[in-house]
Order: C-alpha cells, then structure tokens, then sequence
C-alpha cells in the first residue's frame, strides 16, 4: 500500500491585532509539566541513593540505563586511553570554544574588594569567594555533550572551585563519553559519576562512599534530573542550591520583510530539533503575504531534508508565527514571553537591545546564530527556561561564587552610629543587643578608653 503523504511542516499563524487579550496571555503559556507526578516517581530514587548509597547508583543505572557499572565514579587523573579516543579534529574544536568560553567567562570574575565608608569611621567591604564544591550534571546517554561540560565547567574552574565534581549518563560499556573525559580533564575536575537522572544528582548531594558530596548542583537534564535539583534544595541533610529550575528549551526570533527568510528557518529548525517539546515562536513585524509564504516554503524544504525531521515535525506543529504591526509590539511580547533565547533577524539589530528587559540570551543580526552561542561565541547555553528569565540570570561566573561582607568600625565611628542602633535595638526588644552598644558608648563617653 502506497504510505500516506505526510503533512507539511507549517506553522500556524496568529495576528496580534485581532486576538482578544486571553488569546495573547495563552500564546505566551509553556506546555505544563505535572510536577507532582514527576516528584512522586524520584522521590524513592533519591531515598533509595540516600540509604543506600554506591550499590542504589548500581542498581539505579541498570534499571533505567541498562548499564552494569563495576564501580560508580571514575576519579582524576582520568585514563589517558579515554582521552585518546577523541578525535583530533574535535579536540581541535573544543579547544577553540573552551578559549572564547573561557575568555568571555574569566571577564566576568570579580576579585576586587568593594569597600564603602558609609559614615565617618565605619567601613563596610564585600568580596566573593569560590564555592568549594561543585557539581556539573552533564545530561545525555547516547548524546555527546562536551558543549554542556564546557559551559558548566569552564565557569567553575575559572571562579577557583576547588572540587569540581562531573555526573553524567555512561556510555554502554559503563565508560563515560571520551569528550566529556577531555573537557573534564581540561577543567580539572576531581571526579566523574558515572550516572545520570535523578540518582546522579542524589548521590552528588549526599556524598556516597565514591562520590563526593557538593554543595552546589548545577546543569541542564531532563524532568526527573530537574526534580530531584529542586527537591534536593529544600532538603536540609543534603544542604544544597541549585543554579536554576529548567524545562524544555525555546527560542524567540523577531524579523522583518528584510530578514532572510532561509536564516530564519534554519534557526527555528537548530531549536525545534532539540526534542518534541522543544517551543520556537517566530514574532514577524508587518509581513508580507509573500514573505510568510517564502518562510512557510522554507520550512517545510528545509525541515524535511533533516535527519530529526519526525522530531522537527511535532515540535513545529506546537509553534507559531505572530504577525505584529510594529517593533515596539514585538518587543513587547517578546519581553512578556521572557524567551531562553531571542534572535533578532531585523534592521539595525543592536539598536532595540536597551528595550530588551526579558531574555536569556540575545542574538543580535543575520550573522549570530543561537548555534554559535550553543557551542562557541563565549557565551553560555545554561540558560533559563519557562518564563523563568524574568528573574534568573544563564549560567555565568558569579552562579560558582559567594560574595562575603565585613565591616570594620572606628571608636569614632561608633560614637557616631551607636545610639541610633541603640534605639533600634529598644524598639525591637532585644535588650542584649542594645547592650552590646551601650556598654562601649558608656566607656567611650566617659572618656575611659
Ligand atoms: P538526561 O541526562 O537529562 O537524563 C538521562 C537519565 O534519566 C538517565 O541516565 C536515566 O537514569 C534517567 N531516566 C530515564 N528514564 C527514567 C525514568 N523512567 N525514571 C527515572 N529516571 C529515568 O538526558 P536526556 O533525557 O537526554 O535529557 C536531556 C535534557 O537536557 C533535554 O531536555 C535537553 O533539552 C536538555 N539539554 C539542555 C541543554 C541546555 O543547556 N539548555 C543542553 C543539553 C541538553
């Protein structure tokens, strides 16, 4: 029997002038996860890694990953012969995008001492310090993700963590990925877990008799390795934090009649592949009928011929194109939406960044591609999902360090400030610290010190 013609990879198109005001708060809706029943299935994985620590990682590894592991972590230095298995070519990749990341990331360390006289005599001073302890969960069983450990890790190291500790699913023989091994070598990481899903992040919380305990859990994964982030931060035997929630990744791009329309497409289908419940959302500014039929061609060309092109295909039915008559609109709702990452395929791209309130990561012109950010410009691809980058920052140095304060005080200076703390200290009823003040004032003003 002949196959059925399979439709074409379209997108629906809604016009933002004649939608009602609950049609445009729907548009701007992610698809909805059930926490509860995501929380219901890794809550006996996390018990089970905290009772029982290396053997649950075992059992754990066999019952969803197929993997028999001999041993849960592999401890630095990693085996040269994994390294080796890297293709030189890739090497040669890795290394250019570890430099941009690293030049880009080392920027953004802050190592001075902000100190600020706030009265006569009383100087406060804040300065960062590394986190100690990290944990990089780098997602991917089959996939090959040196790109995640380098986003991840290269911030780490450059913020000074002292141990960084790697997880991420092994590969069937029980060997981690050989380019995670590079990278993570390149980073100087302490150790590899083994494992993924939510055991990898339990056992990175907790400490196993392997696996080093953390005090910071960061990284991309799927819903139960983000679960078990946000259930493990609220748990106070494990006493982490995390970077951020995550979800499915998405893009935003806003165009014009100027936009190519196969630049467009080709940056849709780099997002809509990631998975099915990846979401991309084109905003065009006044298009013309022969624009968005180019566009709609392109597509369907375009996704057709790719190798994920039945992944593409669910992930595009679920997107849309909205026709807006102005920039300042498209700005509007891009801010709303509060894209992970937003491409701007118009004229004079750079000038509407100071509008740009909400994004994790902007892609400014015909020439920046979220590839190049994915892999290699210098920024990073841990960015916030779901609406959250209207109050989460992506991944970048400061997530890896702590900023401590100090102050030190005059006798002058507390001459100065001692009786409004005095007063402030009556007001609330804490009589012991009212009296830490009062009994130096006493001295002080009696002239006996
Ligand atoms: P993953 O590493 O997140 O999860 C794999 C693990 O899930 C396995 O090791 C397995 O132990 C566990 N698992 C599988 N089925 C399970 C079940 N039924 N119950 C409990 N545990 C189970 O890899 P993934 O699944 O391929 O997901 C990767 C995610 O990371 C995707 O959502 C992808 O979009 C995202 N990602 C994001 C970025 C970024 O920077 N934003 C980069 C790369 C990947």
């Amino acid at each position: 029997a002949p196959t059925p013609a399979k439709v074409a990879i379209k997108m629906k198109v809604h016009n933002h002038t004649t939608l009602s005001t609950p049609q445009k708060t729907a548009l701007l809706q992610r698809p909805i996860y059930d926490l509860a029943e995501i929380t219901s299935r890794v809550k006996p994985i996390i018990e089970s890694v905290q009772q029982s620590g290396d053997k649950a990682i075992i059992d754990l590894t066999a019952k969803f990953d197929r993997v028999e592991l001999s041993s849960t972590v592999l401890n630095a230095p990693f085996p040269q012969s994994l390294i080796d298995q890297v293709d030189p070519k890739v090497k040669s990749a890795i290394d250019t995008a570890f430099e941009n990341i690293r030049k880009f990331h080392a920027a953004q360390l802050n190592t001075s001492t902000l100190t600020v006289e706030t009265m006569p005599g009383v100087v406060c001073t804040r300065f960062s310090r590394p986190i100690e302890r990290v944990g990089l969960y780098v997602p991917g069983g089959t996939a090959i993700l040196p790109s995640t450990t380098m986003m991840l890790g290269v911030p780490a190291m450059v913020a000074g963590c002292s141990e960084i500790v790697v997880a991420s699913p092994p590969r069937k023989d029980g060997t981690p990925v050989p380019e995670v091994v590079y990278v993570a070598n390149k980073i100087g990481a302490k150790a590899i877990v083994l494992a993924g899903g939510a055991q990898a992040v339990a056992a990175m919380a907790y400490g196993t008799a392997s696996v080093p305990k953390v005090d910071k859990i960061v990284g991309p994964g799927n819903q139960y390795v983000t679960a078990a982030k946000m259930l493990l931060q609220n748990d106070t035997k494990a006493m982490i934090s995390i970077d951020m929630p995550a979800g499915p990744s998405e893009l935003l791009v806003i165009c014009d009649n100027n936009a190519n329309p196969a630049y467009i497409v080709s940056d849709l289908l780099s997002q809509a592949e990631h998975g099915t419940d990846s979401q991309v959302i084109l905003v065009a500014i006044d298009p013309t009928p022969d624009f968005l039929a180019r566009l709609q061609q392109e597509l369907h060309t375009q996704g057709e011929a790719l190798p994920r092109s039945d992944i593409v295909r669910v992930s595009i039915g679920h997107s849309y194109i909205l026709t807006v008559p102005d920039r300042k609109t498209a700005l509007e709702f891009s801010n709303q939406y509060a894209p992970e990452h937003l491409i701007l395929h118009i004229s004079e791209p750079a000038s509407v960044l100071p509008d740009i309130i909400n994004a994790g990561s902007v892609f400014v012109g015909p020439w920046s591609p979220e590839s190049l950010g994915d892999y290699a410009s210098g920024t990073n691809h841990t960015l916030p999902t779901y609406g959250y980058a209207r109050m989460y920052s992506g991944v970048n140095t400061d997530t890896f360090v702590k900023y401590l304060t100090s102050q030190e005080v005059t006798k002058f200076g507390l001459d100065l400030l001692g009786d409004a703390v005095v007063t402030l200290a009556e007001v609330e009823g804490l009589e012991a610290h009212r009296n830490a003040v009062a009994i130096r004032l006493k001295d002080i003003r009696a002239g006996r010190v």
